[in-house]
């Protein structure tokens, strides 16, 4: 019997705000343990949580661009359990009425297939606090950082439609993209403040009902979120295929072992008694106020695309690629607007820069130390003649290491073309005093031995001769013909 996955998320997203969701703290990665904290985020006694304007705004920019139905009215609920990184002993979340319901996205399949993944619901809440385990005096202790207790998590909660590891992938890197267009948070996964939850079950292919799902924590990476699914989906199918029963609980994602494993059966809403929130009133979302959010939302991936292959003549993967990353995107087009040659710098982003983005520490194009100047002057001296494709790759890379612009590079290392046609027939009449044999080759017809003599000059002129001129030189030399 063979089997099919059925895959939902709950994607996590820390908002870029710069205050904490219901006190004015601020919220930043890093800094002291527990220097970012207010009586209202460390939960004291009598005080009253207010919300930040900004942290719903952003997050009602995510519910537009996901085609929510988004309500008149949103209310606060308290979910309640204990850990030591929740002060307060309840989490303020949205249960009953969240800021979006009913959305969709729509992701982009390699091979250029389209596929509408169903949003269940948008909502807002406050995230908790790190616990950090360390040893002190030789015991284990576990040490509470209450930094990021309340600051402004959204949540998104997907329909299960995707059916493939290759849908979940794109369906992750479609959010991500998705959400630092709209420049609502950072999204870097390292710092966790991107998160995927993973929901995944089983079942017989060609089966309607769906399979009991696992859900599982803890993965830090998409590449982690693939490895984990792919785990999951193994060990299921082995269970199912015995004839036993997948139980529905909260996995944990083990990077190292490479394993997942239950953290605890899976709770129920029930169990965490919601109830709303009484010290917030409700939000009541302004209509005129939505549509000028509407209007205000930047030109999306999907958009800009087909944009980039009409305005630019770029091939459609070309404009998938660049129009993947806001940034990257924003980079071309200054380019173009500098120096008027898209294709070249189509290439040599594709090429040369998103090489050199992602990674470890998830550098962006802002991070390098090229900028739309270094590849428009560079393009602009490739078109004057100046050096050649092959030269202005060097540059590029050059500029790439050190941040230098191209004209001086090209100025310092002397790598213009060699115009002065009396230097090349320099070396061109060496090269044909020092490859006696290979001339003789070609005088006796064998026209091959040309390309290997032209070679030789490029040689000596350090790759600055324009090739063709040589080839021409260097046939009327052997013949013995006036250049
Ligand atoms: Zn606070």
């Amino acid at each position: 019997m063979e089997f099919e996955p059925v895959i939902g998320f709950e994607t996590h997203v820390e908002l870029a705000a710069k205050s904490k969701v219901f006190c004015d703290t601020r919220a930043e990665f890093g800094g002291e343990p527990n220097s970012y904290v207010c009586e209202v985020c460390l939960g004291l006694p009598g005080t009253l949580p207010v919300l930040n304007k900004t942290s719903m705004e952003l997050s009602l920019k995510v519910a537009l661009a996901l085609n929510c139905d988004i309500p008149e009215v949103t209310e606060f609920d308290r979910k309640n359990y204990y850990y030591p990184d929740l002060p307060k002993n309840y989490q303020i979340s949205q249960e009953y009425r969240p800021l979006g319901r009913n959305g969709a996205m729509t992701i982009l399949m390699p091979g250029g297939r389209e596929k509408t993944v169903g949003i269940h619901n948008i909502h807002l809440e406050e995230d908790a606090g790190k616990l950090v385990h360390d040893v002190y005096k030789g015991r284990g202790v576990s040490l509470v950082d209450l930094n990021r207790a309340s600051t402004s998590l959204l949540e998104i909660v997907s329909q299960p439609d995707m059916r493939s590891p290759e849908e979940a992938e794109a369906f992750m890197e479609t959010m991500r993209s998705l959400l630092r267009y709209l420049e609502v948070s950072d999204c870097k996964m390292q710092e966790g403040s991107l998160r995927f939850e993973l929901n995944v079950s089983m079942r017989p292919k060609g089966q309607k009902e769906f399979g009991t799902k696992v859900e599982v924590k803890n993965v830090g990476s998409v590449r982690a979120v693939l490895r984990a699914l792919d785990y999951e989906m193994r060990r299921q199918t082995e269970i199912l295929e015995d004839g036993g029963r997948v139980i529905q609980e909260t996995r944990l994602w083990d990077d190292e072992r490479g394993e997942t494993r239950s953290m605890r059966v899976k709770e129920g809403a029930k169990d965490y008694r919601y109830f709303p929130e009484p010290d917030l009133p409700p939000v009541h979302i302004d209509r005129e106020y939505l549509e000028t959010l509407r209007k205000d939302l930047p030109e999306l991936r999907d958009a800009k695309r087909k944009r980039f292959v009409e305005e630019y003549g770029l091939p459609d993967y070309d404009a998938g690629v660049l129009a993947a990353e806001k940034a990257v995107a924003d980079f071309f087009e200054e380019c173009t607007r500098l120096h008027n040659a898209p294709k070249v710098y189509s290439n040599w982003i594709m090429v040369y820069i998103l090489r050199e983005l992602g990674g470890e520490d998830e550098k962006e194009i802002a991070d390098l130390k090229i900028t739309p100047e270094h590849l428009a002057q560079l393009a602009q001296i490739l078109d004057s003649g100046k050096i050649n494709q092959n030269i202005a790759k060097k540059v590029l890379n050059k500029s790439l290491q050190t941040g230098d612009l191209p004209e001086k590079i090209i100025q310092e290392k002397g790598l213009e073309m060699v115009s002065d046609s009396g230097e090349i027939e320099k070396f061109v009449d060496e090269v044909i005093v020092e490859q006696a044999g290979p001339v003789e080759e070609y005088k006796n017809g064998k026209d091959n031995t040309l390309n290997f003599l032209v070679g030789q000059v490029m040689r000596k002129s350090r790759g600055k001769a324009q090739p063709d001129t040589v080839q021409e030189l260097l046939r009327k030399k052997i013949r013995g013909e006036q250049p």
